[in-house]
């Protein structure tokens, strides 16, 4: 039997929900599944009828049925994969994954001791308990647990210990921030539309793999107005966008191309500015 397949029916024993990952990535969804056109998988965020056989809608695939894990529609997937995945959040845990030496620094010094696993070139940190997922909360720091997926290293070192607060924290802080929706006085209008720029960009950040696409869309258009009315140029938007793109795995070709079609649509349906 596949050794891949092998680690992941264990795993699956134990109440831990995998899937195969191949160069870091999930297996592309089917076409009938692309672009969600199913509708999604009863427990993604926007629940849908997806019953696909397929390994299709990255973490959201991830099971813990033996059937699945071992059926003949999965079987190509485990064949070219190059490691084991699993839902943190489905097994009741959140990964800290630090990316680097900087980031293992920062966190020796401000989360608590818990069961460490190495990677290529940094650390997952594994906590019990489960939060929101939300991607760079700082330099080379990802917090992965609900709605998203990490690759499975082995059973790592170290007593594992509760989520604390600090890790919470984290998310909470690069959440967006809510901006009160009200007219301006002109004056402050580049300092609103910055922060209408930076809530947007972090919203980006957040989004899930399934939604990241549809997440920079809503974005860039949410702040076109503003780079019509001359608030904010558009090289700064684009970038901002760019590096948030980024940030979720999208390519930069397709990050880019898709921030300038949803700029000229919204730059030239923008509606005329209201004063208060
Ligand atoms: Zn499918
Ligand atoms: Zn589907």
């Amino acid at each position: 039997m596949n050794t891949l397949l092998n680690t992941a029916l264990g795993l699956a024993h134990r109440g831990v929900p995998v899937l195969p990952l191949r160069a870091k990535r999930p297996p592309a969804n089917c076409s009938a599944c692309r672009d969600t056109a199913c509708g999604g998988r009863p427990h993604m965020r926007t629940p849908g009828p997806c019953r696909c056989p397929l390994p299709c809608h990255a973490w959201a695939a991830a099971t813990t049925d033996p059937r699945v894990l071992a059926s003949p529609q999965w079987a190509a997937d485990w064949h070219h994969a190059d490691v084991v995945a699993y839902h943190p959040g489905g097994a009741g845990l959140t990964v800290v994954d630090l990316d680097n030496v900087a980031a293992i620094e920062w966190a020796r010094a401000a989360l608590p001791a818990t069961r460490t696993v190495a990677t290529t070139r940094g650390e997952h940190w594994i906590y019990q308990g489960t939060m929101r997922s939300a991607n760079a909360v700082r330099a080379g720091v990802d917090v992965k647990s609900l709605m998203q997926y990490a690759r499975w290293l082995g059973p790592g070192t170290g007593h594992m210990t509760a989520l604390p607060d600090a890790v919470r924290v984290l998310v909470d802080q690069a959440a967006p921030v809510r901006v009160p929706v009200r007219p301006t006085a002109t004056r402050n209008a580049s300092r609103y539309a910055m922060a209408v720029l930076d809530r947007e960009a972090a919203s980006v950040t957040g989004s899930s793999q399934g939604e990241r696409q549809t997440a920079l869309l809503r974005a860039v258009r949410a702040v076109g107005r503003f780079v019509a009315w001359g608030d904010l140029d558009r090289t700064t938007v684009e970038e901002a966008f760019t590096r948030a793109a980024e940030s979720v795995g999208l390519s930069p070709g397709e990050s880019r191309a898709t921030i300038r079609k949803a700029l000229n649509y919204s730059i030239r349906t923008a509606w005329p500015r209201k004063t208060a």
